[in-house]
């Protein structure tokens, strides 16, 4: 595979999630296109991208500082009431001594998502007005990193889960704050879903006159039906912006940099396995006591009562609200359960050698990927209450060690599955056989 020119390289693509070379096409209007080995899915048609981004993103930015700072809701009891803004509920944690997960807080649902809103308006702006600052790529780049770490819209669903918790017994009044935030997550839903990662790429780099549409694409390299990777063509892919390098002998076992974006270049992440096995290892490890410590402190009528995870999910039960409680059943207990043993299996499978099963294994893998930040719930339920519920001697709740555990897992977790290159599976197990399972 050396006869590949340097106008080959801007007509394929290696799949992000084996490696396979395959020819660049862009999706047309409904479709979607998706690696033939793995299932990845390389690209799919989004609707007039760039004026959608510029509009949501500057539509988010209006509403970001009011939906952060009114109140989102009032809840009375006995005549005494209590006000909280989403950035109370961060400052809650602070108070009570849980500096790491009050840290988490912060980030994840307070500044993640505004720097998010303002690189979007950045790049698609200049993406629009046809402008292309050296920095352009950087703040892409940026951008793209924190998509997984804002999480606004577990944050929302923490808001509900808090009051169907509370609705029996204190009466509840909706601020301003909580339309705002209500809008705004819509508003960060959607510039994700009209995000086109790879039209942006292409206009940043101003070569969208080289993205034609399914069906158009002839000019590529032939590359048969055979498997070929980027790493057995001599090439490198950009995790970030996918641009293929060609990786000379010399460059080989040097850092090397994305000389589009400037991301760092890796033929397959840097001792993936290993760090994989220990960032799982310690989670499963921390899960014990994430489970088994309370996680809240409730103090009622002065009898104060400790809580579990399993505590607050069997009292959901209990009180009859399945639905609720199956939702932190499955978020708190059986998503970090699943990301664990899930990876464990992958990291077998490529131990052994086991070439059987590999698209499901790789689809699995993905769906770990996406699930992993909605264990972050809890700590965002557990965030408001302790700040809503503070009625004097009559009730109140407090945060407890479980949360810090907890917290924890859901960061390492969520680690593994970005250090875990997706790529040695099929480097490992694949053979022109499992081809047809
Ligand atoms: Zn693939
Ligand atoms: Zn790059």
């Amino acid at each position: 595979m050396n006869n590949l020119t340097p106008s080959d390289l801007d007509h394929l693509i290696a799949c992000p999630g084996c490696d396979l070379l395959l020819p660049d096409i862009t999706a047309g209007e409904g479709e979607v296109i998706s690696c033939r080995r793995c299932r990845t899915e390389l690209h799919r048609h989004r609707k007039d991208s760039i004026d959608r981004t510029v509009a949501l993103c500057l539509a988010g930015l209006l509403l970001y500082f009011p939906a952060m700072l009114l109140p989102l809701m009032t809840v009375e009891t006995l005549g005494i009431s209590e006000t909280a803004n989403i950035i109370q509920s961060a400052a809650g944690y602070y108070r009570q001594g849980f500096n790491f997960v009050a840290g988490t807080v912060l980030l994840a649902a307070i500044l993640f998502p505004l720097l998010k809103l303002s690189l979007g308006f950045a790049v698609a702006i200049s993406v629009k007005l046809g402008k292309s600052p050296r920095i352009l790529p950087t703040l892409f780049r940026s951008y793209i990193h924190l998509e997984e770490w804002a999480m606004v819209e577990i944050y929302l669903l923490g808001i509900m889960v808090t009051v169907i918790k509370m609705y029996h017994m204190t009466t509840i009044t909706y601020g301003l704050g909580f339309y705002c935030f209500l809008a705004l997550v819509m508003v960060m839903v959607g510039t994700t879903a009209c995000l086109d990662r790879k039209l942006f790429w292409a206009r940043i780099e101003r070569r969208e006159e080289n993205l034609s549409s399914n069906g158009e694409e002839e000019t590529g390299p032939d590359l048969g039906v055979k498997a070929v990777t980027a790493r057995n063509a001599g090439l490198v892919a950009c995790d970030i912006c996918h641009r293929l390098t060609v990786l000379s002998a010399e460059a080989a076992g040097h850092a090397v940099s994305c000389s589009f974006c400037g991301a760092g270049l890796h033929i397959r992440k840097a001792d993936s396995i290993g760090r994989t096995w220990a960032l799982i290892l310690t989670a499963a490890m921390l899960f014990i006591p994430a489970n088994t410590l309370p996680i809240m402190h409730v103090n009622y009528l002065g009898q104060p009562t400790n809580s579990t995870i399993l505590d607050g999910i069997i009292l959901f039960f209990q009180e009859g609200s399945f639905g609720i409680g199956l939702i932190i059943l499955a978020a708190s207990i059986l998503v970090p359960l699943f990301k664990i043993t899930g990876l464990l299996i992958i990291l077998l499978t490529i131990r052994f050698r086991q070439g059987v099963f590999l698209q499901q294994t790789a689809r699995m893998f993905r769906f770990i990927e996406f699930i992993g930040r909605w264990s972050m719930l809890d700590i965002f339920v557990i965030a408001i209450l302790s700040v809503l519920v503070q009625f004097g001697l009559f009730t109140s709740i407090q945060a407890a060690p479980a949360a810090t555990y907890f917290c924890l897992v859901v960061i390492l977790t969520m680690l593994a599955t970005q250090t875990f290159d997706a790529r040695l599976l099929w480097d490992n197990c694949f053979t022109p056989s499992s081809e047809k399972s």
